[in-house]
C-alpha cells in the first residue's frame, strides 16, 4: 500500500466525507495520488461519526451521536489514527443490564441472582460459544475477511481480519461459506449454536444493526469476527476522548486536498468520452467538474437518484436495505440520571420495535450530570415501522422507567443504518455482481455496504478498493 512518490495525474471524486471518503483520500494519497477531491454535503467531516460538544459543569467535552467505540480489531481505523498521529484515548466502558421494568439484571453473574436453571444455560453458553470459536476457524474457514466477494459461491477473497496477516490479502475455496447467507438464527440454529445469540444480540441488535431473523450471518459474523466480540464481552473496546469524529478531522488535516464542506454532489454524468462529469451545488451555485475516476461512499440506492444509473445499477441498488437507528442525547432531572451505561435486553425484539434498546453514560466522573445517548430501532422486515414520534416517546418513557426522567433531549437524530442484501439477495450473488461492476464507467463503489457498517469494515474496504483498482 505505501507507494508514496508516485505521481499519478489522474483526477479523482470522491463523494462522501465521512470514514469510507476520508480513508479512500488517505490511502489515495499514499499511494501517490494528488489530484483528490472529497465533496461532503455537511458542514463537519466524519458522516456518521458524529461527536457534538456540549458544556457541563462549566467545561465543553464531546458525546456521540454516531459511532462510539472500536477494538483492537480495529486494523484500518489504527492506520488512519497513525497516519493523523492521534491516539484512541477515549473514557473507559462500563455497563450494566436492566429488564424491560427498569430493574437492574445480572444475566451473566450466577452468584448475584442465583438459580440451577441460569446456572445451566450459562454454562450451555459458554459451551456453545467455544464450539462457534471452533466451527469458525475450521468449517468456515476464509470468514474472517472484509467484504463478500466469492461467500456466497463457496470462496473467499479480500483483506484478511486475522492479527498474524490483518489487511493483508487472502483468497480460498471453502464451500461451506455459503451458509453465511442464512439468517442468523437460522445459522445458529443450522450450527446448534442457538444460545450465542444472547451474546451477539448487545453490540448487534442494540447497536442498531437488525434482529437475527431478517440479517445475513455474514454480516453478523464479519463485523462481530470472535475476536472482536470477545473483546466486547470483555469490555477492551476503545473509544475517543474527542469523539470518533476526531479521527477524521484529523486525517483531513493531513491531507492534501481536504474535504470541500457544504458541497452536495447533485449530478453525476458518465457518457462515452471516459470522464466523468461531476455536479456540486456549494453556497446555493452549481458547477460541474470533470474528473477521470469516480469512488462513491455515499448510499448507493441513494446515487441513483442523482446519477446517470445504468440497468445494471438499478437492478443492483434497489436491493439495498437499510435500518431506521433512532438517537437522542439527553440530559436528566437533577441527581435523577444513570450513572453508568445500560442494556435493556427484553426490548431487543422485533415485537418491542420502538423501545430503547441501549444508553450510553460516556463520562464517569460526570456521574448523574452526564448527558446520556438513548437508542432505538423502530423497523423490522414485514413489519411496520413504529413512527418516528412515537419511538421517541418510547424511548423516553422507558428512560423514564429506569428512574431517568428526562429532563431536555439536547439533539436527536435517524440515520440511514447498516446498509444490507437480504439473505436471498445475498444467496443469489449480490456481491459478485457489485464487485463486477468496479471500475466500469470510471466509477468504484465504497461505503458500508461493501462489507459492515461500521467505521472499521468501511476504513478497510476503502483500503482495499484503492489497493485492487488504483
Ligand atoms: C448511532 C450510531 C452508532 C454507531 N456506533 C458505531 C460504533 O460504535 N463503532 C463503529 O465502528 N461504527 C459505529 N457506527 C457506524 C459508523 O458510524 C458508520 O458505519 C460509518 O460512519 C460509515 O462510514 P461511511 O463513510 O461509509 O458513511 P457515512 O458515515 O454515512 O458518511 C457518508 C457521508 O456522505 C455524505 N453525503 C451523502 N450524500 C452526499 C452527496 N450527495 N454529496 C456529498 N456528500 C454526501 C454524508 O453527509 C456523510 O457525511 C455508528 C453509527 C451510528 C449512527
Amino acid at each position: 500500500m505505501e507507494r508514496a512518490g508516485n505521481d499519478h495525474k489522474e483526477r479523482i471524486c470522491i463523494i462522501g466525507g465521512g470514514p469510507a471518503g476520508v480513508s479512500a483520500a488517505m490511502y489515495l494519497q499514499k499511494k501517490g495520488y494528488h489530484q483528490v477531491e472529497i465533496y461532503e454535503k455537511l458542514n463537519k467531516v466524519g458522516g456518521k461519526a458524529w461527536s457534538p460538544r456540549f458544556e457541563v459543569n462549566g467545561e465543553s467535552r464531546a458525546y456521540e451521536m454516531g459511532a462510539i467505540m472500536g477494538a483492537k480489531t480495529y486494523y484500518a481505523v489504527h492506520e488512519l489514527e497513525r497516519f493523523a498521529g492521534i491516539d484512541h484515548d477515549g473514557p473507559e466502558m462500563r455497563r450494566m443490564y436492566r429488564n424491560a421494568d427498569g430493574q437492574e439484571i445480572f444475566p451473566f453473574d450466577p452468584q448475584k441472582e442465583f438459580s440451577f436453571g441460569k446456572l445451566a444455560g450459562l454454562l450451555r453458553m459458554k459451551s456453545q460459544m467455544k464450539k462457534l470459536v471452533k466451527i469458525m476457524d475450521t468449517k468456515y474457514k476464509g470468514y474472517d475477511l472484509y467484504g463478500h466477494v466469492g461467500v456466497a459461491k463457496g470462496r473467499y477473497s479480500g483483506l484478511s481480519k486475522e492479527e498474524s496477516r490483518a489487511l493483508h490479502r487472502v483468497s480460498g475455496v471453502n464451500p461451506n461459506l455459503k451458509d453465511l447467507a442464512l439468517p442468523f438464527d437460522e445459522f445458529c440454529r443450522k450450527n446448534g449454536v442457538e444460545d450465542v445469540q444472547k451474546i451477539w444480540i448487545a453490540p448487534f441488535t442494540s447497536f442498531g444493526y437488525g434482529f437475527f431473523d431478517e440479517i445475513p450471518a455474514a454480516y453478523v459474523m464479519k463485523y462481530l469476527d470472535t475476536t472482536t466480540a470477545i473483546e466486547f464481552i470483555a469490555m477492551r473496546l476503545w473509544t475517543w476522548k474527542d469523539g470518533t469524529q476526531s479521527i477524521y478531522e484529523a486525517v483531513n488535516r493531513k491531507l492534501e486536498n481536504p474535504v470541500h464542506l457544504n458541497t452536495e454532489v447533485v449530478k453525476v454524468e458518465r457518457p462515452d468520452d471516459g470522464k466523468v462529469y461531476v455536479t456540486v451545488r456549494q453556497d446555493g451555485t452549481e458547477r460541474t467538474e470533470v474528473f477521470d475516476r469516480l469512488i462513491i461512499t455515499t448510499p448507493l440506492d441513494h446515487f441513483l437518484t442523482y446519477a446517470d444509473a445504468d440497468e445494471d445499477e438499478h437492478t443492483l441498488f434497489t436491493k439495498i436495505r437499510h435500518e431506521e437507528y433512532v438517537d437522542f442525547l439527553a440530559t436528566f432531572r437533577p441527581n435523577d440520571g444513570p450513572t453508568i451505561s445500560g442494556y435493556i435486553f427484553d426490548n431487543m425484539t422485533p415485537e418491542r420495535r420502538g423501545h430503547a434498546m441501549v444508553y450510553y453514560h460516556r463520562w464517569k466522573d460526570l456521574t448523574d450530570n452526564c448527558p446520556c445517548s438513548v437508542y432505538a430501532l423502530r423497523n423490522h422486515a414485514g413489519d411496520e415501522d413504529v413512527p418516528y414520534d412515537e419511538t421517541i416517546r418510547k424511548m423516553t418513557d422507558d428512560m423514564a422507567i429506569c428512574g431517568f426522567p428526562l429532563q431536555k433531549r439536547l439533539i436527536e437524530q435517524e440515520t440511514y443504518y447498516c446498509p444490507h442484501v437480504t439473505p436471498e439477495d445475498y444467496a443469489a450473488g449480490w456481491y459478485d455482481r457489485l464487485d463486477a461492476l468496479q471500475g466500469r464507467r470510471g466509477t468504484y463503489y465504497a461505503g458500508e455496504i461493501l462489507s459492515f457498517g461500521d467505521m472499521e469494515d468501511t476504513c478497510a474496504s476503502s483500503r482495499d478498493i484503492v489497493g485492487r483498482f488504483f
